[in-house]
C-alpha cells in the first residue's frame, strides 16, 4: 500500500468522516508491506499483509485467478487512460474488480497512484495499492481523480459513494448498461462504456451527499 495514499483514505464505519492512522511495520521506498491502519473514532484496525490492505477480512474477496493477470491490449490501455484523463499527480485513480487488469499498463502511462478494489489477483502489489473487502468506497469525499467501475462494484449504493468521493471534474467510467448516476455529466459513450465527469455541486461542498435516497427534487416555489 502506498503510504502517501493514507491521506486519501477514510474509515467506512457508521460515524462522522474520519481519517486513518497508519502504523508501518515494514515499508519499502514509500510502500507499506506490513502494518495496519487504525480509525481513531471507532478503533477498528485494518491489516496490511504482503502490501495488500484487507478492509474486512470476513468479507474480503479473495483473488479468483491463481496466475498473473492477463494484460489488456495496448489500444484498450490507451483508451482507458484517455477516458480517465489519467495524469501524473497525488490524487488516486480507482480501478474496481476486473478493471484492475489495467493497473500495470496504466502505471506505465502516467505516474499516478492507482488503487485496485478487489482485483482478480495480487500481482500488481507494489505498483498499485490493493484493497480487499471494503464496503462502499473507503476514500475521503472529493479526493479521487478517476474511478473505473466494473459490474461487481456497480450497486446503487457503491455508485453513489463513488460519485461522492470523486473530485469535481473527476472522471467515472462504467459499463454502458449502467444508468448515469446523479452528479455525473456524460461526456461520451460507445457500446461498451460511458465516461462522465463529476459536476461541481456547490450545495454539496459543505454537506455530505445523501446516499441511498433519490436525488433531491428541484426546489419548489414559496407557495409550492
Ligand atoms: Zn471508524
Amino acid at each position: 500500500m502506498l503510504l502517501a495514499l493514507t491521506d486519501h483514505l477514510h474509515c467506512t464505519g457508521d460515524h462522522a468522516a474520519s481519517w486513518l492512522v497508519a502504523r508501518a511495520d515494514a515499508a519499502v521506498r514509500g510502500w507499506m508491506v506490513e502494518g495496519e491502519l487504525g480509525c481513531p473514532m471507532c478503533d477498528v484496525t485494518r491489516g496490511i499483509r504482503g502490501g495488500v490492505l484487507s478492509w474486512d477480512p470476513a468479507v474480503a474477496a479473495q483473488p479468483v485467478a491463481p496466475l498473473l493477470m492477463t494484460g489488456p491490449d495496448d489500444d484498450s490501455v490507451i483508451r482507458l487512460a484517455a477516458l480517465l484523463a489519467l495524469v501524473e499527480g497525488s490524487a488516486p485513480y480507482v480501478l474496481c474488480g476486473d478493471m484492475g487488469r489495467y493497473a500495470v499498463a496504466l502505471g506505465a502511462v502516467a505516474d499516478a497512484p492507482l488503487v485496485l478494489l478487489d482485483p482478480p489477483d495480487d500481482s500488481a502489489a507494489g505498483l498499485a495499492t490493493i484493497i480487499r473487502g471494503a464496503p462502499r468506497m473507503p476514500f475521503a469525499d472529493r479526493s479521487v481523480r478517476g474511478i473505473a467501475l466494473d459490474a461487481v462494484h456497480a450497486s446503487a449504493e457503491r455508485v453513489a459513494y463513488a460519485v461522492r468521493v470523486l473530485a469535481p471534474g473527476g472522471r467515472m467510467v462504467a459499463g454502458s448498461d449502467l444508468a448515469l448516476p446523479s452528479g455525473i455529466r456524460e461526456l461520451a459513450r460507445d457500446d461498451r462504456h460511458w465516461v462522465g465527469e463529476r459536476v461541481v455541486d456547490h450545495s454539496s461542498m459543505s454537506a455530505p451527499v445523501a446516499i441511498g435516497r433519490a436525488p433531491a427534487a428541484p426546489r419548489r416555489g414559496r407557495n409550492g
